[in-house]
């Protein structure tokens, strides 16, 4: 057992001063507050939780930086793919592993304290017939960094909308629905601690409406449920096209959408499918740094936020691996569109970068299924530490200056 005593803590309800947690096993085992250092204690500056990842491609890692070069007139979000079935197609097992741990653990130092993995590369390259390799390739370098996971193995049947043939560059990530719940009930057998599967779709491009409700039907109904959606607006048009709606408007009115459910991106949302999506309690994961990267456009968080929606953070093609950055893309994403300055932050908790931390780790939580998050009893102790320039500074803006600027320090713990 060992005990620290932290000069500011964040913890759910906001900035607290003079915590003392003790910690066994790398889990809260106790927290108070207003409390006095004692003989054993370590001592901690300003800490805060570490933030669950809640959306990652982790093989995509191999291509981050490389492909920011114009390759044809439009380049895009759909040029940018062709790159990365290139990629995908030359992945053999023992790459991957080797990606997946040099990845996995840059998350855990960056201050990651869980990771999504949302896994569609399921053919291996040495044999066509095996899609468990990789599944259980990824929940080994996951468990060998010691980074939590919720393993999301996908469901991907078609090229595009209206059920278009896999083109050859995605036969690697083809499955029947039959092949998907074997799939998933081989990898429930080889779970660690602090791993857990959740049901995936790669997108409503790629299943279609029969195979979402076979595979809920035979799954546990309390798993985590993601899919990519309106990430792109061609990817709204062809919906419209082919299911005569919405992307999310289509998914609400065929699926019951609730807490179990993120919904990855949701970039193009209109009105309606805002206030649904908002009402659901689902969570949207925002990959802000990827989404910039990619070109995919601007969330709609004035709306979101009036409407009191749950979002959380992803580090989606890890073309850099740093909440805080994802938290700083976020927000000046905002205030370019809108022309307005500190947008993601409310009357209650006007600090931004404390605003944000706290809304993307609760629903960043929720969106992971049963890992613990926070600051505590009972989650694990993953932190990280703010080292401003002067030590005196207050929390709240020790937090904002290591989002905003390059002053503040941090090192992640796992206590
Ligand atoms: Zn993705």
């Amino acid at each position: 057992m060992n005990s620290y005593f932290l000069q500011s803590a964040l913890l759910s309800d906001g900035w607290h001063r003079h915590v003392r947690v003790t910690v066994k096993d790398s889990i809260f085992e106790r927290i108070e507050l207003n409390a006095k250092p004692q003989d054993n204690d370590q001592s901690m500056t300003h800490v805060i939780p570490a933030m669950p990842n809640a959306h990652s491609h982790v093989f995509q890692r191999a291509m981050a930086g490389l492909s920011e070069f114009r390759s044809s007139e439009g380049d895009d979000f759909w040029s940018w793919r062709d790159l990365m079935y290139r990629l995908a197609n030359r992945l053999d097992t023992s790459t991957l592993y080797a990606v997946a741990k040099a990845c996995y653990t840059e998350m855990r130092q960056a201050g990651y304290a869980s990771v999504c993995e949302f896994h569609y590369v399921h053919r291996s390259r040495e044999d066509a017939q095996d899609f468990l390799t990789h599944s259980k390739t990824l929940l080994k370098a996951a468990d060998e960094v010691g980074l939590p996971i919720t393993f999301l193995p996908v469901l991907y049947a078609y090229a595009g909308a209206g059920e278009r043939p896999l083109s050859a560059e995605q036969k690697r990530f083809e499955l029947s629905t039959k092949e998907y719940i074997n799939l998933f009930k081989q990898l429930q057998k080889e779970l660690q601690p602090q791993q857990q599967l959740g049901i995936c779709f790669h997108s409503l491009r790629a299943v279609n409406q029969q195979q979402m409700q076979q595979v809920l039907k035979a799954l546990p109904n309390d798993a985590p449920v993601h899919i990519h959606i309106a990430e792109q607006q061609a990817e709204v048009e062809q919906t419209l096209k082919h299911l005569g709606q919405r992307p999310v408007a289509w998914l609400f009115e065929h699926f019951k959408v609730d807490k179990r459910w993120a919904l990855v991106h949701a970039t193009h949302l209109d009105e309606q499918e805002v206030s649904m999506l908002a009402k659901s309690g689902a969570v949207a994961v925002l990959c802000p740094l990827t989404e910039a990267n990619l070109g995919d456009g601007i969330f709609p968080m004035p709306a979101y936020q009036a409407a009191e929606g749950r979002w959380a953070i992803g580090s989606d093609s890890h073309i850099e691996i740093k909440p805080q950055q994802e938290f700083k893309m976020l927000e000046y994403s905002q205030r370019l569109k809108y022309q307005q300055r500190n947008v993601c932050c409310d009357e209650k908790q006007p600090h931004v970068g404390t605003w944000m931390w706290l809304q993307a780790l609760s629903a960043g939580s929720q969106a992971s299924g049963g890992i613990g998050h926070g600051i505590t009893k009972g989650s694990r102790a993953a932190v990280i530490e703010l080292f401003p320039e002067d030590p005196e500074k207050q929390a709240e803006l020790a937090l904002d200056d290591w989002v905003f600027s390059d002053r503040t320090q941090s090192i992640a713990h796992l206590l």
